[in-house]
């Protein structure tokens, strides 16, 4: 189990790696936008070089391009061409980047063609916008497959060269939905951030909603998908953006990025409507997830069959996994459990000093093996000044002695001493946690107990056991 942790640790390590320099996100405004703050549109009679952008004059020089059926193919046989055998910058690809980019509704097609930058062959305004953000979309998602395409070997290899320019402005139009929430209040902003109870209350997820990092933001996506029946897929997974989409391909999709180069992430769009059935082959709930989902059933039977977890995890999480994974999933609760008992082993020695201090006169002893390394906690023994006092003042001078197996993860036996008051209840004396119940650990016990209440001869103590 610590080496699935390690690998955990080397997966996160490595995804961290590989990302990109965190970089300046460049929001390209669209046509309708630039037009409403009084930008104007000219077109120019030259190639691609006479893009400009004149700024006294607040003027966008455009070239003319004629749109037809065949241009969409054209383009991107373009765009691969480049990508192959150009030794300087992508212009073209850049240029159609930027057309993608100010391109978001059918409104600045419109104004485009009205202005006469876009000569209009095809049905209406609605094709000329899915032209060039259908040509951005199957982009994105070969960057982000891997998948060589029609695009061929040698466009990948352009593509890692310049990495830089092509991971610098994609998906910038999904920051819409923030901007519009975040409105002309720029300073002070204040976005509600996800938390436990949130968590409990199964808070639907919105725009502008922060989380402390990007590994709870994927953490917390991941659980609303599932929870929901649905299935990711990641477009785009950096450092400081991720980009899902409904993996059945309906147009929903959530855009989240990192908040001013801080770790803290949050969503800035939700866009689509997801409609699409219940997905029970959820390749979101990995063992872990499944795993920590079904923790708290493993604590109270740590000895389920798989067969039986299966059945449950169908269920109660709805998701239908194989056996080797209901397998991997239940060793990896017993592990999280596991760490967290350790963890509550780790501390007995605080425990043992707020007890004490809190309750003066009381013993707390504990027993280590420091013959080992690290030292192994062998025995522990508690007497509470309160249960000391009660025996002494009230009870009568008889001590029921017992002990129990205890049902943990480490196992043991616990010792106890009873009194019984002059009401016949039982008064609970002192307790002990050892390895074994032998000769050994009783006299131990005894020897802490009677060092608490006073002597056998001084007391006249009589004991009682089975
Ligand atoms: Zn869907």
């Amino acid at each position: 189990m610590l080496n699935d942790n390690d690998e955990e640790k080397k997966d996160d390590d490595k995804e961290e790696e590989d990302k990109p320099p965190l970089m300046e996100e460049i929001t390209i405004p669209s046509v309708t936008e630039l037009v409403e703050v009084g930008v104007q549109f000219l077109p120019t009679k030259g190639g691609i070089t006479s893009i400009d952008f004149d700024k006294e004059s607040r003027t966008f020089h455009i070239p003319i391009i004629n749109l037809d059926e065949n241009s969409e193919v054209v383009l991107r046989n373009l765009v691969a061409y480049e990508a192959c055998s150009a030794s300087g910058p992508l212009v073209l690809t850049r240029y159609t980047e930027l057309m993608n980019g100010i391109i978001d509704t059918e409104n600045d097609a419109k104004l485009l063609c009205e202005r006469r930058i876009i000569i209009n062959h095809l049905k209406n305004e609605k094709e000329v916008t899915g032209l060039w953000n259908g040509m951005n979309s199957i982009e994105e998602r070969e960057r982000d497959e891997g998948e060589k395409g029609i695009w061929g070997e040698s466009r990948e290899v352009q593509r890692r060269a310049n990495e830089e320019e092509w991971y610098s402005d994609v998906e910038e139009e999904n920051e819409d939905d923030l901007d519009a929430l975040r409105g002309s209040d720029e300073e002070g902003e204040r976005y509600a951030v996800w938390n436990d109870d949130m968590e409990k209350r199964g808070v639907d997820l919105f725009v502008g909603l922060q989380f402390a990092t990007r590994k709870k933001y994927k953490e917390v996506l991941k659980d609303w998908v599932v929870r929901r029946g649905w299935d990711l897929k990641f477009l785009k997974s950096e450092r400081d953006k991720v980009t899902a989409i409904c993996k059945n391909g309906c147009d929903w999709r959530i855009h989240a990025s990192s908040v001013m180069k801080t770790s803290s992430y949050q969503i800035k769009s939700i866009k689509g409507k997801h409609i699409c059935n219940h997905r029970t082959d959820n390749m979101q709930a990995d063992y872990k997830y499944i795993g920590k989902r079904i923790q708290h059933f493993i604590k109270d039977n740590p000895n389920e069959g798989l067969e039986s977890l299966k059945n449950k995890i169908r269920r109660d999480v709805q998701v239908e996994c194989s056996m080797h994974k209901v397998y991997r999933a239940k060793r990896y609760a017993l592990e999280l459990l596991r760490g967290d008992v350790k963890e509550q082993y780790n501390r007995l020695y605080d425990y043992c000093a707020t007890v004490v201090k809190h309750n003066p006169n009381s013993s707390m002893v504990l027993k280590v093996d420091r013959s080992l390394t690290p030292p192994v906690l062998e025995r522990m023994y508690c007497c509470l000044s309160g249960c000391k006092e009660g025996l002494l003042d009230g009870c009568r001078p008889i001590i029921g002695l017992d002990g129990c197996f205890l049902k943990g993860l480490y196992k043991g036996q616990l010792l106890t001493a009873v009194g019984r008051d002059g009401n016949d209840n039982l008064v609970p004396i002192a307790y002990a946690m050892v390895e074994v119940e032998k000769f050994d650990t009783w006299e131990w016990f005894l020897n802490l107990l009677l060092r608490d209440i006073g002597s056998h001869e001084d007391r006249g103590w009589a004991f009682l056991s089975d």
